[in-house]
């Protein structure tokens, strides 16, 4: 599991992180809620080896994070952006994390075409990410996550830059996949309904730390603060 304790942050005066814990079960799909500038991203990037940590410890499956290079955490993050490689085919950048760790050609083709077969974009593999349309560049950037085969996947707001009807439509797909690797899944969003629909567990970012944490039904009917009832849009 991922185990944050007493976890601050600051960005030169600023304050990002304020003593977080918490601790991440094994194949749990565990959402950070909360407004812009909460720290959601920060703590994602912490957990990825993508920031320092100030103060307090992090573990992944009990080792601490000190001593874990970015790479050799076995997660694989999903930016918002996508950030696909556009000199590459869609198989290039599916496979270029593998190579780089020395994964053999045979077994790189297998992952990618079995990724491209659960994401069905097979049809794409050898386009350019210029010639793809929005949806099926998150697709992309979820089949290159898929294919490093990580004990998490940390996405950070995957579907905010995709139109109403397909943010739906791969919210179901995201909680099928979930099913189906049951990987653990750290999930980044300001969306209530996301966090509603896919989370086993939510946890409430607000002003620099944990505002409150539980199960979507538990979030909506006992909401800890005024801030959490009108978040999440519990009846008054
Ligand atoms: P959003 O939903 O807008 O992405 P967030 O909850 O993910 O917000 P973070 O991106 O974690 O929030 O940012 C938290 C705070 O840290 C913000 O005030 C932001 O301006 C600040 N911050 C983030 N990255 C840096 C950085 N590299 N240098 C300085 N300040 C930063």
């Amino acid at each position: 599991g991922i185990a944050l304790s007493g976890v601050s942050k600051h960005f030169g005066a600023v304050e990002v992180i304020r003593d977080v814990s918490l601790d991440i079960q094994p194949g749990e799909l565990v959402v950070f809620l909360g407004p812009s500038g909460s720290g959601k991203t920060t703590l994602l990037r912490m957990i990825a080896g993508l920031e320092s940590i100030d103060e307090g410890t992090l573990t992944i499956d009990g080792v601490r994070s000190e001593n874990l290079a970015p790479g050799r955490r076995n997660v694989a993050m999903v930016f918002q952006n996508y950030a696909l490689y556009p000199h590459m085919t869609v198989a290039e950048n599916m496979a270029f994390g593998l190579r780089n760790i020395r994964v053999a050609p045979d077994v790189i083709g297998q992952r990618i075409a079995e990724a491209a077969r659960i994401l069905e974009i097979e049809a794409l593999l050898q386009r350019r990410p210029s010639q793809l349309s929005g949806g099926q560049r998150q697709r992309v950037a979820i089949g290159r996550a898929i294919v490093k085969e990580p004990k998490a996947f940390l996405f950070d707001e995957p579907l905010s830059n995709l139109d109403a009807a397909l943010r739906a439509r791969t919210r179901v797909e995201l909680a099928e996949l979930h099913q189906r690797l049951k990987s653990t899944m750290i999930y980044v969003t300001h969306d209530q309904v996301e966090a509603m629909t896919l989370a086993d567990r939510i946890v409430i970012l607000n002003n620099c730390r944990i505002e409150q944490m539980g199960s979507p039904v538990d979030v909506y009917a006992r909401p800890a603060s005024r801030f959490v009832a009108t978040f999440v849009g519990s009846p008054a």
